[in-house]
C-alpha cells in the first residue's frame, strides 16, 4: 500500500485532482465518493457503474483504508457493542454502538488515549498518544454502518478531548454531515468538551450547527479542579461566559454533563449552586451516573442522591434528565473507553 494513495485521506475537491491526474475524468470523482461514504465500498471492483478500466487504474494507484475490528463485545443487557478498532500504525480505539427503542447512537473517538487526566475516566488514566485524523475519525462510523446498523446520532464522547483536535473534528463532521456522505443532520451530532474554552468558540464560530455538551461536574473551581486539571486554565466562570456566546451563537440550548461521585458533588448545596449556574443561560443538564473502572481510584463511588438532586434541579426549574449509561458489562459505558 506505501506507493498507493488512500482516497479516504482526500477531500472532494483533492479527490478529483487526483484522479484526473490518473486519466479519470473529473465528474467521477462523484460518483467515487459516493461509494466511499453513502455504500461504505472499500473495493474499486464494487464500483459497478465505473467502467473495467478506470476501476483497474484506481486499484493500481490507490486504496480506500478501513479499521480493522481487533474486538468487538456486545454487552447482554442493552445491546451495547464496543468497538475496538485497530488502526494503521497499530494503535487502538474504541467506538460505542448504543441501540435503544427508536434509534441509534454512535458515540466516537477523536483521540488514542486522552491527556487532560479526568479522574473518573479510563481514558485519561491512559494517557495520550496521539490525535486521529479526520479519516480515521470518520471511519469509525463507516466501519460500524459496515456491520448492518442503522446510526441516528453521533456522539463525540469517546477517547479524547475532541476540541484539542479541533481540525481534525470539524473536518470530520462536514464529512459526516454532508448529503452527498453519510448525511446524518448536525441537530443530531453532538460535540462534548471537558472545557477547551478557545476551540469552543472556534467550534460555535464554524457555524456548523451541531450540539454542544460541556462535561462541567462541578459548581466550585477546587472541586472542578480537583476532578478535571482543565479547570485550572479554564475556570468555571469563564467556562460558563463562553457557554453562554455559544448558546447566543447558535440559538440553541447548552447541554452540562455531571457525572455523579459520593460525597464529592452531589449535595444538595452542589445541586442548589447548579442551578444557579443553569440560569446564566438556556441549558439542560444530564445527570449521569459513575461508571468504576479497574483503571480508576477506587475511592471514586456512584452517587446514591441521584433523585434527590435531580428534583432539587427540578423545583429550581431547571431541564434535567438522568442518564442511564449502558454497556458497563463490557466496560463501554460513559468513561469506561480505554483501548483494551
Ligand atoms: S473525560 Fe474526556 S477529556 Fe476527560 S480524560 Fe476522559 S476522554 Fe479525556
Amino acid at each position: 500500500m506505501d506507493d498507493k494513495k488512500d482516497l479516504k485521506k482526500l477531500n472532494s475537491k483533492q479527490l478529483e485532482e487526483f484522479i484526473l491526474e490518473n486519466d479519470i475524468e473529473k465528474y467521477k470523482a462523484k460518483i467515487i465518493w459516493q461509494w466511499i461514504y453513502k455504500k461504505y465500498v472499500t473495493d474499486f471492483n464494487a464500483m459497478t457503474n465505473l467502467s473495467k478500466r478506470d476501476r483497474e487504474v484506481l486499484s493500481e494507484v490507490a486504496y480506500i483504508s478501513t479499521h480493522e475490528i481487533a474486538d468487538k463485545k456486545t454487552s447482554g443487557k442493552s445491546k451495547t457493542t464496543k468497538y475496538v478498532f485497530k488502526l494503521e500504525d497499530g494503535s487502538l480505539v474504541e467506538s460505542v454502538f448504543i441501540p435503544s427503542i427508536d434509534h441509534s447512537t454512535v458515540c466516537i473517538s477523536s483521540q488514542v488515549g486522552c491527556a487532560q487526566g479526568c479522574v473518573f475516566c479510563a481514558t485519561g488514566a491512559q494517557g495520550f498518544k496521539r490525535n486521529l485524523k479526520s479519516h480515521e475519525i470518520v471511519e469509525q462510523v463507516l466501519a460500524i454502518l459496515r456491520e448492518g446498523k442503522n446510526v441516528d446520532y453521533i456522539v463525540f464522547m469517546g477517547m479524547g478531548e475532541p476540541l484539542i483536535n479541533i481540525d481534525n473534528v470539524i473536518q470530520s463532521i462536514r464529512i459526516i454531515n454532508d448529503p452527498n456522505s453519510i448525511g446524518i443532520g448536525a441537530r443530531k451530532i453532538t460535540v462534548s468538551t471537558a472545557g477547551m474554552i478557545p476551540n469552543l468558540i472556534k467550534l460555535a464560530d464554524s457555524e456548523l450547527g451541531v450540539n454542544i455538551a460541556i462535561s462541567l461536574n462541578a459548581t466550585s473551581n477546587h472541586v472542578r479542579s480537583s476532578l478535571m486539571p482543565i479547570n485550572e486554565k479554564y475556570p468555571i466562570k469563564k467556562l460558563m461566559e463562553t457557554a453562554e456566546y455559544c448558546q447566543k451563537k447558535s440559538g440553541r440550548r447548552i447541554t452540562f454533563e455531571y457525572i455523579l461521585l459520593e460525597g464529592i458533588n452531589d449535595s444538595e448545596k452542589d445541586a442548589t449552586d447548579l442551578s444557579k449556574l443553569m440560569k446564566m443561560l438556556i441549558s439542560h443538564v444530564n445527570l449521569i451516573g459513575f461508571n468504576p473502572s479497574p483503571d480508576l481510584d477506587p475511592k471514586f463511588v456512584p452517587s446514591t442522591k441521584v433523585s434527590n438532586f435531580k428534583n432539587i434541579l427540578l423545583k429550581n426549574e431547571i431541564s434535567v434528565t438522568v442518564r442511564h449509561s449502558t454497556g458497563q458489562d463490557i466496560f463501554g459505558a460513559c468513561g469506561q473507553l480505554a483501548g483494551k
